[in-house]
């Protein structure tokens, strides 16, 4: 008896019955056999997509499979770290009797696992080097993780036995959510060494995978996520095949730390939060600054393609929200409030604002497509313990549009949106990555209309030579989307932009044109955002330039410095003639010395300064210097000026240093 499986190459493997992917590994190659840690199954004609296994689980007939190594970053990492869970519960175990555990998964960019101390010990990160260094006698000893599959009654017997409780429910779970279909007969076990746990599994071939690993925090965390059952203890980790990645992991986690937004957000006094009301930012001047800035630019970049600013109200009706669906599935997330007797809500977004104002008037096809765009002020009741600096806010604005086209235009307008989208990007000096999410399980409209709704954003992608990945059903429940995402200079990825079709709200609100045959006719609308929110946005901003702004964005752009008391006088003209040409100036005039005024300057990252003397004075010129750069020379203030304007109206993408 033999079985056969299909290599990623195409080519197959004949290996005996009861081969494991440890086997097929061996037979492909022996450095293949050394670096494997898992393998990839997919059962041919099951309609199942493929499953991470054990290296020693017996591979099927009739499967393609592919040999996991640490080169398959991606689920390499998350498999080493959910390995790195279990080494770090056995050390917890060994250190301290009586602990109960629960679950330990691997997460984006590392580990937790969470614990039940025994009554009187808690854990700080004081106790982390004990911990990592029993952790790491386990790695050394390269503790196979050994799996065995039992019935869920020896499994419970077993949990109960050493008072583990909350293994225990899990198990009950399991088995009571298993009999509406089928009984459940088996759950799986893995021992390493001391430590055995209820796991799906799959594991590294041993604990020896886990090349480097370090524990990074704690914190109090609800026996599942329930705050009306136990406050658990998660120990927080993360890990990586060798030394070498981990210290670049934690020097890129240090930068992130230095570049904080809300620490440079303190000390470039451009924001501050309070609790007087939680979630919302105050802007002080320079951080208004920049606010003002990007919108401006959202401004002018819009009404050159065709934008239309509009104003719309931040409370309505609830009927308002009940006709666009937000009162039903949204309103958790609103804040609410009663005037006379009405209930109302105050805006979570635009949308159904604009999408009633183009209903207030009638629209013949002449006029589409209609491009309403308001940096409206929107609020979201999200709960306090989500909220973080300007990245997760209750008060917020959106560079938001929405366009109301005919169906024949709606490509046209995609590919509009999208090279608007590319423009803006540009200027930040982002790599863009396209995601076009299809249509999801739960959708409305037909599939014909879906056909035709992604054909089309496909097309206006195609049209500007972009490269996607798609990713299928995950688009609205009313359309099919274009997500856009950049890396900022630390490398991570976020989210910002979006073009969304919407066959939805119009037909709710029943909007309406005059075609060209003189019936009425439904528009699509298309809801676009490309910063996202414009606080999400400097947040990240500031990260990603850890603070020093390009020219254009500076809060501050140029500061006088004068030499002397004696010369405030002529700085002070110096700062009026910059402000005069839209320059954003201060004027250092304390009376420190000029040393000490060029130091405090460089501290702000203020991008440059205009160092003024007798002789500059006498001359109407300024001592140039810059951020960085050092000095540049003597110019005259005309110079000077022309020379900021030209740099701004470049909008030249590069910060500081990067
Ligand atoms: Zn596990
Ligand atoms: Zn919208």
């Amino acid at each position: 008896m033999s079985i056969s499986v299909r290599l990623p190459d195409g080519r197959a493997l004949e290996l005996p019955d009861g081969a494991t992917g440890a086997d097929a590994a061996s037979v492909i190659g022996p450095g293949l056999a050394k670096a494997a840690l898992a393998v990839s199954v997919e059962e041919l004609g099951s309609g199942q997509p493929p499953q991470l296994r054990d290296l020693s689980w017996p591979l099927p007939d009739n499967a393609s499979i592919s040999i996991l190594t640490a080169k398959d970053q991606e689920q390499a990492l998350a498999l080493l770290r959910h390995d790195a869970a279990h080494v770090l519960a056995t050390a917890v175990m060994g250190l301290y009797p009586g602990v109960k555990i629960s679950i330990g998964p691997s997460i984006e960019n590392g580990f937790y696992y969470d614990f039940e101390f025994p009554p009187g010990v808690s854990i700080s990160e004081a106790d982390f080097p004990a911990i990592e260094a029993r952790m790491a006698e386990h790695v050394k000893a390269a503790e196979p993780f050994v799996r065995e599959d039992v019935t869920p009654q020896a499994a419970r017997a077993r949990f109960a036995s050493e008072g583990q409780d909350y293994k225990v429910e899990l198990i009950d779970d399991l088995v009571s959510a298993a009999d509406h279909d089928e009984e459940l007969t088996s759950v799986s076990l893995y021992t390493n060494g001391p430590f055995t746990d209820l796991c799906r599994g799959p594991h590294a071939p041993s604990t020896k995978t886990v090349g480097a690993f370090k524990l990074q925090s704690v914190a109090g965390a609800y026996w599942r996520g329930d705050s009306t059952r136990t406050m658990l203890t998660r120990i927080y980790g993360t890990a990586f095949p060798s030394k070498k990645e981990l210290d670049e992991h934690l020097h890129r986690l240090e930068q992130a730390a230095l570049r904080d937004h809300r620490k440079l957000g303190r000390e470039l006094e451009l924001f501050h939060f309070s609790d007087v009301s939680p979630g919302a930012a105050f802007w002080l001047p320079a951080g208004t600054s920049m606010f003002n800035a990007l919108v401006s630019l959202s401004r002018q970049m819009g009404e050159s393609r065709g934008y239309t600013e509009v104003k719309t109200p931040l409370i309505y009706d609830s009927e308002l929200w009940k006709t666009s669906g937000h009162w039903g599935k949204y309103r958790e997330n609103m804040f609410t409030i009663e005037a006379e007797e009405r209930e109302m809500g105050l805006k979570p977004m635009n949308c159904p604002g604009h999408a009633h104002l183009y209903g207030s008037r009638r629209h013949s096809y002449r006029e589409l497509p209609i491009r309403y765009s308001e940096p409206g002020l929107l609020h979201r009741n999200e709960a306090s313990g989500v909220l973080h600096g300007l990245l997760r806010v209750r008060h917020f604005a959106q560079d938001d549009a929405h366009i109301f086209c005919t169906e024949e235009q709606v490509q046209q307008e995609v590919a509009g949106c999208l090279e608007f989208a590319f423009a803006t990007y540009e200027l930040f000096d982002f790599d863009v990555r396209l995601e076009l999410s299809t249509r999801p399980e739960q959708r409305i409209g037909s599939d014909e209309m879906w056909d035709r709704a992604e054909d089309k954003l496909k097309r206006a992608l195609r049209e500007q030579k972009l490269d996607y990945a798609l990713n299928p059903g995950d688009g609205a429940f009313y359309g099919p989307k274009i997500d856009m995402h950049m890396t900022d200079s630390l490398g991570r990825s976020w989210q910002l932009g979006t073009v969304q079709l919407d066959y939805s709200m119009p037909e709710r609100f029943d909007l309406t044109y005059t075609g060209a045959d003189n019936t009425e006719h439904r528009p699509v609308m298309i809801h676009r955002a490309l910063f996202g929110s414009y606080e999400r946005f400097i947040g990240i901003m500031i990260e990603h330039y850890g603070g020093e702004f390009p020219l254009w964005l500076a809060p501050v752009q140029a500061i006088v410095l004068p030499i002397s008391d004696r010369l405030n006088e002529y700085a002070r003209r110096v700062r009026a003639r910059l402000r005069d040409a839209q320059i954003r100036a201060e004027l250092d005039d304390r009376g420190e010395s000029v040393g000490r005024k060029i130091r405090d300057a460089e501290l702000r990252k203020l991008p440059y300064m205009l160092i003024v003397g007798e002789r500059e004075a006498t001359d109407g010129t300024v001592s140039l210097r810059q951020h960085r750069t050092g000095d540049i020379g003597t110019l005259t203030l005309e110079q000077t000026c022309e020379r900021l304007r030209g740099e701004v109206a470049r909008r030249n993408g590069r910060g500081g240093d990067s």
